[in-house]
């Protein structure tokens, strides 16, 4: 007999038809599959009981368990996105450690386990996402829990040298060991999760020194996340009319959409951009760049620390480079409604993905998809990007190198149409080929044994 299909996330959907990219897409695997969505409640409460409480049914059920205002703190804002967020970005400079960060993270999984031990059956499937609950499967299989327990990490995968700035480098590899799957965004996140083993135990390795098994589970493999593209695609063409950008005539649209964190790149950026106005010929368009910047995570320091550095830089540029018809960066420090995002995308000549370190980067694939296959625009794409391993027709650029960056601005907003065209069909083949529900049964029939 076939169990339910248990998928685990630190956030879940309160709305009956939830939106953004993951929320969507596992909405949909669960509206199609049947099963159960457990996350936290969202408000935190004094005395949490160790209690999943059911808050939906319809198509799938969705329970939510709730975490202490002092868990919030060293679970969510401490050990997840000051410790694991960092750390996995490449900036093991940030990471701030704290011993009750720690015991909070372990603290809050240990309950979970608890309560996930006693609601699961030997032939249910557990799909756990993202960096919040590592540890998981350890504790689960401590409680005799036997189902297939999968596990999907939506950032990277860090490098060796970085991970033995955790404390818990060790207790890592036992958490990650513990799946049947071990799910990661790219090939490059595969490689490191095989570095981080490479002199253990745990995992087997062939002749060619490719990890074949870890555990008693398979070896890590790559899912790279993709979006409802189709959907996307009539978003856009829906919306485009309904952009005002009171860009002066002949002006081009440069595009960056990031939510504000330092991992995604923007002062650099910014800088790149810059480069390709201190390098601008006078026959080249006047571009503007707008960047759509949401704050997320404020309270923490690095990211008011982030949002100071990015203002300070936009505002040196644009008096450097202003002219009376002409502010080359528009910055917009909120979030943009998906809808319009759609008809933005469509109506940009460029976009700028260029993050230090993403996981995959879901923008990237949007701004695709939303094209006008006939004129389309030119993505600009970080070699550190997760995307960059499946879009590599896009001008691939590293992002610390500004000089490079701001020479792609300039051969993206110069670019022959037909050369737009012959590039952005083949990004457009794999951006609707390997799209969000392909990757939702790729990650499927791999946790249930059949691939
Ligand atoms: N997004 C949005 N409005 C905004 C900015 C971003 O709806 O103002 C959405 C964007 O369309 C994308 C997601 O937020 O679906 C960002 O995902 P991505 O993978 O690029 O980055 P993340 O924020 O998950 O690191």
């Amino acid at each position: 007999m076939s169990g339910r299909l248990i998928v685990v996330s630190n956030r879940i959907p309160t709305e009956a038809q939830p939106s953004g990219g993951l929320v969507v897409a596992l909405h949909d695997c669960l509206t199609t599959e049947g099963g159960v969505w457990i996350g936290t409640s969202g408000t935190p409460v004094e005395k949490p009981e160790p209690k999943l409480r059911e808050i939906a049914r319809g198509d799938y059920t969705r329970m939510v368990f709730d975490i202490s205002p002092s868990e919030q703190e060293g679970y969510y804002l401490g050990y997840a996105n000051s410790v694991l967020w960092p750390l996995f970005h490449r900036r093991a400079d940030l990471v701030h450690l704290r011993p009750d960060y720690a015991d909070n993270y372990l603290a809050v999984n240990a309950r979970l386990a608890d309560m996930l031990a006693e609601f699961a059956g030997p032939d249910d499937l557990l799909w756990i996402h993202d960096y919040h609950f590592l540890p998981l499967a350890k504790l689960l299989r401590d409680r005799g829990v036997s189902c297939r327990i999968g596990f999907f990490l939506h950032i990277p995968f860090p490098v060796v040298a970085d991970i033995l700035a955790l404390p818990q480098a060790n207790d890592l590899k036992d958490w990650v060991a513990a799946y049947d799957v071990f799910g990661v965004q790219t090939k490059g996140d595969v490689g490191r999760v095989m570095a981080h083993y490479r002199d253990d135990p745990h995992a087997i390795f062939d002749t060619q020194g490719h990890m074949v098994a870890l555990n008693n589970g398979a070896a890590p493999r790559h899912f790279p996340i993709g979006i409802d593209a189709r959907e996307f695609a009539s978003l856009a063409q829906t919306h485009e009319a309904d952009i005002s950008l009171a860009l002066t005539l002949g002006q081009k649209l440069v595009l960056g959409v990031d939510r504000l964190d330092y991992s995604k790149g923007l002062v650099h950026r910014f800088e790149g951009f810059a480069a390709y106005l201190d390098a601008r010929k006078p026959d080249t368009p006047k571009a503007t760049l707008l960047q759509i910047a949401p704050p997320s995570r404020e309270d923490v320091d690095a990211y008011r620390d982030i949002r100071t550095e990015l203002e300070q830089t936009a505002g040196t540029i644009n008096g450097a480079h202003s002219e009376l018809d002409w502010t080359p960066i528009r910055y917009i420090r909120r979030a943009v409604d998906r809808d319009m995002l759609a008809g933005v995308y469509r109506r940009a000549d460029v976009a700028m993905v260029t993050p230090l370190a993403d996981g995959m980067n879901l923008v990237a694939k949007e701004f695709v998809a939303a094209q006008n296959p006939e004129n389309p625009g030119v993505l600009i794409l970080s070699h550190f990007a997760g995307a960059a391993e499946q879009l590599t027709d896009a001008l691939m650029v590293n992002p610390y190198d500004t000089a490079e960056v701001g020479a792609a601005v300039e051969q993206a907003l110069t670019m022959p149409r037909s050369e737009r065209q012959d590039r952005h069909a083949a990004l457009f083949d794999n951006v609707m080929r390997e799209d969000i529900s392909w990757w939702t049964q790729s990650y499927l029939s791999a946790l249930r044994g059949t691939s």
